[in-house]
């Protein structure tokens, strides 16, 4: 402001010299008849006067354009101050100056422009929040690469998919972060512009995962270089999924065969003339319903299998009184327990369970068959229900075969079975603990298998008690 206040000094005071200027020029050529004669005729003193007089309107007219600039200065740096408060980030700036004069209205501007500005910074922060928010909640990872193929934003999903421990991302290449030639040659096509692209990768560490990725560049068909989106989803367990159930669709194909295959067989035997035989007739006719009734429990158990996993079995979770329950299973089976020695020990008492009876009903009841399956005749099984804690442990032990340990992590998967031959002689599916598996899930509870090979097996369903919350 310094320099206004010269400039102001200058300009009066050269105005001031070229107004005496002009005045003497203008009083010179008359002032030299008269001068001389009066000065001659003025004293000494009047001299002075005159001079002094000169001297006081030269100091006046400074003093008033000291005052008047310094006022303008003032102000003028009162509107600087406020504008480099607000260029530091300082959004509260605001300048108080008032005045109808230029000064005025350029405060009166800045003033404006630091409200409009705080209102865009208002805005743009909101919207950072907003983007900051989404892409923390998203599952999807995101990476966005600048048009030269540098990171410019990740979010914490595509972090941990991708297992990087480098903090920050930003700047670094995608074959640095990610190292896959071919994800990255995808990111280059998009870096021109181009189509979006998918992707599917697999990572090894910490745990083997198979992501999809789409790379979309950020301004498509711009002619040139564009930034690109890259978007990863973790995919393994639909993929996981998708193979279990091709597998379960050649597994279910390949059990239905052997079935079909022995009643075709026999059928054709039959027609090709053994019916007249009434002996090898009633054998094969035998066969045959008993293979058919084979592929009905399949189909049943299939059936029940994808019903309970589906969540489109309709479960209706009602207090079920366990001793009830136990007595309806072993009614069902009643034909076939006289073979085994059976135990009853269902603690008296018991509060009820949370369950579906229908579904519980068939839990037990294919623990109970395996029980009978693997058990040699005369063997021991004992149906019982204890309470521990929350929930009421409902066991089936016996003392039959038993099941190898490396056999015991996968016996309640779909079709598994330690001996094949044995299971399907004895009419059995692969599916039984599979189902009891899925029911036990469905109600929330827990399995718990203990078993010792020729030993014997115990099958514990952990049910919650009724009511659930207590
Ligand atoms: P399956 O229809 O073959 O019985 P499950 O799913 O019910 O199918 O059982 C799977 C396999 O677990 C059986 O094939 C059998 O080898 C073994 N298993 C199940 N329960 C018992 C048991 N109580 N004792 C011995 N082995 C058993």
């Amino acid at each position: 402001m310094k320099g206004i206040r010269r400039t102001l000094l200058l300009t009066y005071f050269g105005l001031y010299l070229l107004n005496l200027l002009v005045l003497a020029a203008i009083l010179f050529y008359p002032a030299r008849y008269f001068l001389p004669e009066m000065l001659r005729r003025l004293g000494e003193g009047q001299v002075w006067l005159l001079l002094s007089a000169a001297l006081a309107a030269v100091v006046t007219t400074l003093l008033v354009v000291r005052k008047v600039g310094s006022g303008m200065t003032e102000r003028l740096s009162q509107i600087a101050e406020t504008v480099e408060r607000i260029s530091a980030g300082e959004m509260t700036g605001h300048t108080y100056l008032g005045g109808r004069d230029e000064i005025g209205q350029v405060a009166e501007a800045v003033n404006r422009m630091a409200a409009s500005l705080r209102e865009q910074v208002k805005e743009i922060s909101a919207n950072s929040n907003r983007l900051e928010t989404i892409l923390s909640t998203m599952v999807e990872g995101v990476i966005v690469f600048n048009e030269e193929g540098r990171t410019v934003l990740t979010n914490p999903a595509a972090k941990k998919m991708l297992s990087k421990r480098e903090e920050n991302w930003v700047g670094r290449s995608d074959l640095e972060l990610i190292r896959n030639a071919e994800l990255h040659d995808k990111i280059m096509i998009a870096c021109l512009g181009k189509r979006v692209q998918e992707h599917e990768l697999k990572t090894v560490f910490p745990e083997e995962k198979l992501l999809s990725a789409s790379i979309v560049p950020l301004k498509p068909g711009e002619p040139g270089k564009s930034g690109v989106l890259v978007v990863f989803r973790d995919i393994t367990r639909l993929r996981r999924l998708e193979e279990i159930r091709a597998d379960f669709a050649a597994n279910v194909s390949h059990e239905m065969r052997t079935p079909l295959t022995a009643i075709r067989g026999y059928a054709e035997t039959l027609l090709d003339g053994a019916y007249r035989d009434t002996e090898t007739a009633v054998r094969f006719l035998k066969i045959i319903h008993r293979e058919s009734e084979r592929l009905n429990n399949l189909i049943e158990d299939v059936l029940m299998l994808s019903q309970i996993e589906s969540g489109r079995a309709d479960m209706e979770l009602v207090p079920v009184n366990v001793a009830g329950l136990a007595e309806e299973v072993l009614e069902s089976l009643l034909d076939r327990l006289s073979t085994h020695k059976l135990k009853l020990e269902v603690s008296p008492g018991l509060p009820p369970v949370t369950g579906d009876r229908g579904l519980l009903r068939q839990a037990l009841f294919n623990l109970l068959d395996n029980s009978l399956k693997y058990t040699p005749a005369y063997g021991e099984i004992t149906l019982g229900a204890v309470r521990e804690e929350h929930s009421i442990r409902i066991y089936v032990a016996d003392n039959g075969i038993g099941i190898p340990l490396a056999a015991q992590a996968r016996i309640f998967e779909r079709f598994y079975r330690v001996d094949r031959a044995r299971s399907r002689s004895l009419g059995g599916t692969g599916l039984g603990l599979a189902i009891v598996k899925h029911i036990v899930e469905a109600h929330h509870g827990r399995l718990k298998l203990e078993s010792k090979e020729g030993q014997g097996t115990t099958v514990s369903l952990y049910i919650p008690v009724y009511p659930p919350d207590r």
